[in-house]
């Protein structure tokens, strides 16, 4: 009998239409996907290279299970750097990916009944995330109105004694929205006041567009640090999704447990993805910034074409690469039995085989998320379909 937690967790179902969309492509049938949530370039070579010396030397033991010490100094480094934090060794994580850093932090800060607050529409792990450990998800609905950002009011509604932490996403998955420095104040304020960790997942920072500059919430001062976890990682900075490194940093008796968790369960990441990552964070950044103008262009291109389109609105993603246009007006139509995102994700993949995430599972059902990380020649044909298939 499978226990009541292993039958409670819900599938992830962003991968659940990635799978129905390949299994169509296997058929031969010429699926436009934008499922997709990772970059769709190759991991730069110097990068590679590093793995495969790292593989050529032997480095292929454990390691400690926070990680590599020079990795955690690459990754100090980092952080002193964009996010003007200056941590030790005891207070960086290096885990089996961003996603495995959340997992962590959830599991060592909440016991049960803890409440986690996760604005909506949120990334699809993490209320599983909160579950999992026993906490309790608390969402806050945000609209387009607000850009898909918590309002200080709403949050000040949210919290109670058992608040434990909140979740801080930005640039955001699947909006594509953040949050200014003067917006993030106030929230900053209300949660430091009340003793609410802050885990601000910031695994996009390095994808923002308008010549925006992404400012971390830390910038915010020492009270804000005290109360923040941060969490990032190589996967879509650098295209490196199935090398698995995340790390995560904050507080040291905090880091301190997640080890402790972590050294239970995977033990350190690979060996030779943690010399690829600090491949990564040391080596040149220039790819960064030319896949960052790839993303910019199709990101430009797509909110074109959903100008273009009568029957969504959406709000025009600043970071990520992601937009999750409102589609709601779609519902309910005479002929069509379409009632809910996930109606239209399937019409969708069945009448124009496009594959789109339903919004749904995000926390709000009214819209659907289309990935940018696909060619600008693919996009193109994809909103063509979805045109013909929505007027
Ligand atoms: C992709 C993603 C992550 C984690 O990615 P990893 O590959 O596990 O490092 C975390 N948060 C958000 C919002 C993401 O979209």
């Amino acid at each position: 009998m499978i226990s009541i937690r292993g039958q409670n967790v819900a599938p992830s179902a962003t991968l659940a239409i990635t799978a129905k969309a390949k299994a169509m492509k296997a058929e031969g049938i010429d699926v436009i996907g934008f499922g997709a949530g990772e970059p769709d370039f190759d991991t730069p070579e110097h990068i590679k290279e590093a793995a495969m010396a790292a593989i050529q030397e032997g480095f292929t033991k454990y390691t400690p299970t926070a990680g590599i010490p020079e990795l955690r100094d690459a990754v100090a480094e980092k952080f002193a750097q964009d996010n003007g934090v200056r941590y030790t060794h005891s207070q960086i994580l290096i885990s089996c990916g961003a996603k495995h850093s959340i997992y962590n932090l959830m599991q060592v800060l909440c016991d049960p009944g803890d409440e986690v607050i996760i604005p909506a529409p949120y990334w699809v792990s993490y209320p599983e995330m909160a579950k999992l450990a026993g906490g309790q998800p608390v969402v806050i609905n945000t609209t387009a109105e607000d850009n898909f950002c918590v309002t200080p009011e709403a949050l000040e509604r949210a919290i109670t004694p058992r608040t434990k932490a909140f979740i801080l996403s930005s640039p955001s998955n699947p909006t594509g929205t953040l949050y200014s420095l003067d917006q993030l104040k106030p929230l900053a304020e209300i949660l430091v006041a009340h003793q609410v960790y802050i885990i601000a997942d910031e695994i996009y920072d390095k994808l923002v567009y308008d010549g925006i500059r992404y400012e971390s919430i830390t910038r915010l001062g020492e009270a804000v640090q005290e109360w923040t976890i941060l969490v990032n990682g190589v996967s879509k900075t650098y295209a490196m999704t199935g090398w698995r490194i995340g790390y995560a940093a904050g507080p040291e008796e905090i880091i301190k447990a997640a080890t402790n968790l972590q050294s239970h369960s995977t033990s350190g990441a690979t060996s030779i993805s943690q010399k690829a990552a600090l491949a990564a964070l040391t080596g040149p950044q220039e790819c960064v910034e030319e896949m960052r103008q790839q993303f910019e262009l199709r990101r430009d291109y797509i909110a074109g074409r959903f100008d273009d389109l009568a029957i969504a609105s959406y709000v025009k993603p600043q970071g990520a690469f992601y937009i999750f246009p409102d589609v709601s007006a779609c519902y309910h139509q005479k002929g069509r039995n379409i009632t809910n995102s996930f109606d239209l994700a399937t019409y969708l993949l069945e009448k124009a085989e496009v594959a789109v995430v339903p919004g749904a599972p995000f926390g709000e059902d009214r819209a659907i998320r289309l990935s940018f990380a696909t060619s600008l020649e693919q996009i193109e044909e994809g909103l063509n379909r979805i045109q013909e298939a929505l007027e």
